[in-house]
């Protein structure tokens, strides 16, 4: 049995600390919403008035928050994580989605203080963290992940060591770009459907099984429907809000500038999430693009 600290409980964070519980580990949880940390006790999770108290004689801690200027705060701040625990010797760990800058300064802040840190960003989304198979993509050293290995197979099912500091977050972005031009696919595949005539479960049962198929399709079908777990079936409540997703697609465009990588798709998918955010549904599910396109004309 592991000492963990968990800071940030929201859609990811909760089920993910649920299954450590499960496993046998004791869990301390931390979030700044006090509702995420109450809908937590009958999961077993020990609720913490900080995360500094969550994290205080952890062997292990973990944190899932929504972007790199809170994990950046959380850990770096001052009084923050790795002031509070360097001396003790924990792991620390980060499976919040943020760009790979935030994930080094952060991991080579903790090896100044002499703590080990990986970056573990997740896929599988909702579904995948409440059924402990969600994807890690990590990066950090070999003695890291070797440590980190048992606690990430409590949460995941496939878990792979990316590279070096970073990689993991670099794996990340780049699978998260493939995944919002998908979502644009789908919908664009559902409303085409609609207009030629074609029921959307019919469709669904072709695509699914055809090379039309994708992570998109199969799990969080836009249209309403066919998929009935997917949040296209209740008024697109998240989910992964498409704020994050708008971020995600601007840390994978903030890094093919950065090495000249050509990414015509993916610049107009941002342009579509960012649309979807300004219309106020950032926190509405991704696949409520679906929705937006479908009040667009064709050009
Ligand atoms: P969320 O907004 O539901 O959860 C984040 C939680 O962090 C919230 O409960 C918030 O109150 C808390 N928080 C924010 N600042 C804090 C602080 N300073 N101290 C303590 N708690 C704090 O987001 P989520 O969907 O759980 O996503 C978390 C991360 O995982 C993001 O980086 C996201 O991109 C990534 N991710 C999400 C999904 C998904 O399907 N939702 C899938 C893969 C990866």
């Amino acid at each position: 049995m592991a000492v963990i600290g968990f800071i940030g409980l929201g859609n990811m964070g909760a089920p993910m600390a649920a299954n450590l519980v499960k496993a046998g580990h004791r869990v301390t949880g931390y979030d700044v919403s006090a509702g995420a940390l109450q809908a937590l006790a009958s999961a077993g999770v020990l609720p913490a008035g900080s995360a500094a108290e969550a994290a205080r004689g952890a062997d292990v801690v973990i944190t899932m928050l929504p972007a790199g200027e809170h994990v950046r705060e959380v850990w770096l701040h001052q009084g923050g994580l790795i002031d509070v625990v360097k001396g003790t010797g924990p792991l620390l760990i980060d499976c919040s989605t943020i760009d790979v800058e935030s994930a080094r300064t952060v991991t080579e802040a903790a090896r100044v203080a002499g703590l080990e840190m990986l970056d573990a960003p997740v896929s599988g989304g909702v579904g995948g963290a409440t059924a402990a198979s969600l994807t890690f993509m990590v990066g950090g050293s070999e003695a890291a992940f070797a440590r980190g290995l048992p606690l990430l197979q409590a949460m995941g099912k496939n878990i792979v060591l990316a590279g070096g500091p970073g990689a993991g977050q670099a794996a990340k972005i780049c699978n998260n770009m493939m995944l919002a031009i998908n979502m644009v696919g789908v919908s664009e595949g559902f409303l085409l459907a609609r207009k030629l005539g074609l029921d959307w479960d019919k469709l669904f049962q072709i695509a699914s099984t055809s090379s039309g198929q994708s992570w998109a399709l199969s799990n969080y079908c836009p249209a309403p429907g066919p998929v009935p777990a997917a949040p296209s079936n209740r008024d697109y409540a998240a989910g992964f809000m498409a704020a994050l997703m708008l971020k995600d697609v601007k840390l994978s465009q903030a890094a093919a500038d950065a090495v000249g990588s050509p990414t015509p798709l993916a610049t107009l998918a941002m342009s579509f999430y960012q649309s979807v955010v300004d219309a106020g549904d950032g926190g509405k599910d991704f696949s409520v693009v679906f929705r937006w396109l479908e009040t667009q004309q064709r050009q």
